[in-house]
């Protein structure tokens, strides 16, 4: 064994330890949070490796690219060197590469395109009103929910009566609307050579079904890894199975007390049952060391987990013994929840505490909104995971459409978004056009149309974009779309120099990639979080405050963390609210925020929330109660605090006080 193993080795306990020396028999690592499930595996892989296993034989599967990307880092510091790990990534990312190559072998047209859940659900829409289910007197499920119900179906591998049952009750009614939806919409993904989410693991677990394609892509890998392995579907169970069906090299890990992921399908038996799918079962290694948390946040996370429905029998200790109790934080509402958050961010930098190790974590994308002006207000820098991504800008989308349908002339959507920014082209004339895309793709079809009345100009530049676009070498591509779109953008956005800043991202980010098709490919799988993310030289500060929704912030840990919203109808929120499961999946959730503190953990409830009723009488205040998660019984492991801002301090936090004028009343007044 090489000397760098026998180094890495001892940092481990000896329970890590028997999980990265395990031979190749299937293997299950078990654990609460912060134990060191996601360092064992990497610990695992680097200990592979030293042992003569060759990395572009290891396929390491993980929640994030950002995942994969720290993994990769977490390796090559135990091996003191750089690996490549040419196969380190999430399953949408894999599947989108294998089902490439295995294309022509199963009926695949191997330049198929991929659409994002956005994408998905507009060409879902497309298809629910071709088959005029939009005008149906009693409402038809909007697109959103069309997709949502099909996307259950293919991921629990559930008929759509059963995905209906289970999860859209209310949607019952419609069961053979909905069917009839689900088959259009899957043909006309075939007819534009598209490939949305679920496809690329529906394909990929299919394909497995084929015995002669599951022993030749099985036989590439020597191990299969997996991390967060509670929250895989049965396709992601169905495709390990496929590659590894005696189980031999595969080991996954994760931890049944924080699956999230019910909600799209994932299903904790995968974990659960992972053991007895093998004979003889799986080896079981338990991790009870939290390495993580102070002792008190642990104490408080592990008493909220007690009161859960499902015994999850993790009893976790820490080493960690100092630190004070993690603080329950009264406020009077959602502003003054930002002063306060903004006020103990900077107090803690102030003490020597980067940004970028405290993080506010929230159960929904828009509960941060008042903190966001807040900071903007004090120029505290900050990145926001999983709220409004980058590739949602409406900006960002055209530039990538034009791309796209540049790639792919089947692609309908990507061709109608280009079509529609030319000057004087409704829908109707974009439909138009896109019925007599020839084997030119794109370019053809707008050769073979005649321009818009007074938009020749334009229509021919963007003839001959697509023209150039054909004969490009990549990235050069960048560039011609960004000069045919830049004076577009000026036509349509009062904004459109902040805008153009996204394109320059864009374009930087585009060239690091070897081709236009793997430049979109990976765009889409795993888009960079915010329009700051990945962006290096256009991010201001080096430091900034860390915001994500929970559901993003899985895996990862901060010396500092902020809660938002602690109170019932936010936590559980009103829409996981209905059934014991999806109750039990919010208590988790909970779980799972607290979880990421190191040193500092603060819950914030806010003791009223504004609610503008329009049209009944202007704001009021809806009371909130602490959430139910977090009984009396427990509130003896809290520090519990009553806070309210100085006086004086901003307009914000005082807004409750200030008298209501209704300005814009008197600006209508003015003219009538
Ligand atoms: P989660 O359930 O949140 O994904 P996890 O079980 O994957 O957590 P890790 O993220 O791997 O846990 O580890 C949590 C922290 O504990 C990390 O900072 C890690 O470096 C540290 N840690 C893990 N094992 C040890 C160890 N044996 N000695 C010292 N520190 C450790
Ligand atoms: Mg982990």
């Amino acid at each position: 064994m090489s000397r760098i193993a026998v180094a890495a080795l001892e940092d481990l306990n000896a329970e890590q330890r028997a999980a990265v020396e395990h031979g190749r028999a299937p293997l299950l690592v078990i654990a609460g949070a912060g134990t060191g499930k996601t360092k064992t595996l990497s610990h695992r892989v680097a200990h592979l490796v030293a042992q003569g296993a060759d990395p572009s034989r290891i396929l390491l599967l993980t929640f994030s690219r950002r995942a994969a990307s720290e993994m990769i880092a977490r390796v090559g510091r135990v091996m003191a060197g750089d690996v490549r790990l040419p196969w380190a990534g999430t399953f949408h990312a894999i599947g989108a590469r294998l089902l490439r190559e295995l294309a022509p072998a199963i009926g695949l047209d191997a330049e198929f395109t991929i659409h994002d859940r956005a994408d998905s659900a507009d060409l879902m829409g497309m298809v629910r009103h071709q088959l005029g289910l939009g005008g149906t007197a009693k409402r038809f499920p909007m697109k959103g929910t069309c997709l949502a119900i099909y996307s259950r179906a293919v991921n629990a591998e559930e008929t759509i009566a059963d995905a209906l049952a289970s999860a859209f009750p209310w949607c019952r009614e419609w069961g053979v609307e909905l069917k009839a939806l689900s088959a259009a919409y899957v043909e006309a993904k075939q007819r534009q050579n598209v490939l949305d989410y679920d496809d690329l693991l529906w394909l990929w677990a299919e394909a497995m079904r084929e015995p002669a394609l599951a022993a030749e892509i099985g036989a590439r890998f020597d191990h299969v890894l997996v991390d967060e392995y509670q929250d895989t579907n049965k396709l992601q169970a169905r495709i390990l199975l496929g590659l590894k069906p005696d189980g031999v090299g595969l080991t996954v890990v994760g931890d049944d007390a924080q699956s999230i992921y019910a909600f799209r399908a994932a299903d904790v038996r995968n974990i659960l049952d992972f053991p007895g799918t093998f004979s003889p079962p799986a080896k079981i290694v338990t991790l009870e060391q939290n390495y993580r948390s102070t002792a008190p946040i642990l104490e408080a996370s592990n008493a909220v987990m007690a009161l859960a429905r499902e015994g999850f029998t993790k009893c976790l200790r820490t080493a960690r013994a100092a630190g004070g109790a993690p603080k329950l934080v009264s406020v009077r509402d959602e502003a003054g929840q930002a002063a306060y958050v903004a006020e103990q961010v900077l107090e803690a930098r102030e003490r020597g505490l980067e940004l970028k190790q405290q993080a506010v974590l929230f159960r929904a994308a828009d509960f941060s909104a008042p903190l966001e002006l807040e900071l903007a207000r004090r120029d505290i820098p900050f990145v926001k995971f999983g709220g409004l991504k980058f590739l949602e800008a409406a900006h960002v989308k055209d530039f990538l459409a034009i791309l796209r349908w540049a790639q792919n002339g089947g692609d309908r959507l990507a061709g109608f978004r280009t079509l529609q920014l030319v000057p004087g082209v409704g829908p109707a004339r974009a439909a138009r056009v896109l019925d007599v895309v020839d084997e030119h793709g794109a370019y053809g079809a707008v050769r073979n149309t005649a321009p818009p009345a007074g938009a020749s100009e334009a229509w021919r530049a963007l003839k001959e974009m697509l023209a150039a676009l054909d004969a490009a070498v990549w990235p050069s591509d960048l560039d011609l779309v960004a000069r045919w779109y830049q004076p577009v953008m000026d036509g349509r956005y009062d904004d459109a120099r902040v805008r153009l800043g996204d394109i320059e991202q864009l374009q930087r980010i585009g060239a690091t990639f070897g081709s236009r098709q793997s430049f979109l490919t990976e765009l889409t799988l795993d888009p960079p979080n915010s329009t700051s993310d990945e962006s290096g030289p256009a991010l201001k500060d080096d430091d900034y405050l860390i915001l994500s929704t929970i559901h993003s912030a899985k895996g990862q840990e901060w010396k500092s963390v902020f809660v938002l919203n602690v109170v019932d109808g936010c936590m559980p929120s009103d829409l996981g609210a209905g059934s014991t499961a999806e109750l039990e999946e919010e208590r988790r959730l909970l779980y799972v925020a607290m979880t990421r503190a190191k040193d500092d953990l603060h819950l914030i409830t806010p003791q009223r929330f504004y609610h503008t009723q329009q049209g009944r009488g202007g704001d009021k205040h809806v009371y909130a109660a602490r959430s139910r998660f977090l009984p009396s019984a427990l509130l003896e492991k809290f520090e519990q605090i009553a806070w309210a801002p100085a006086e004086g301090a901003g307009l914000h936090s005082q807004r409750g006080a200030l008298p209501q004028v209704d300005l814009a009343a008197r600006a209508r007044a003015r003219f009538s």
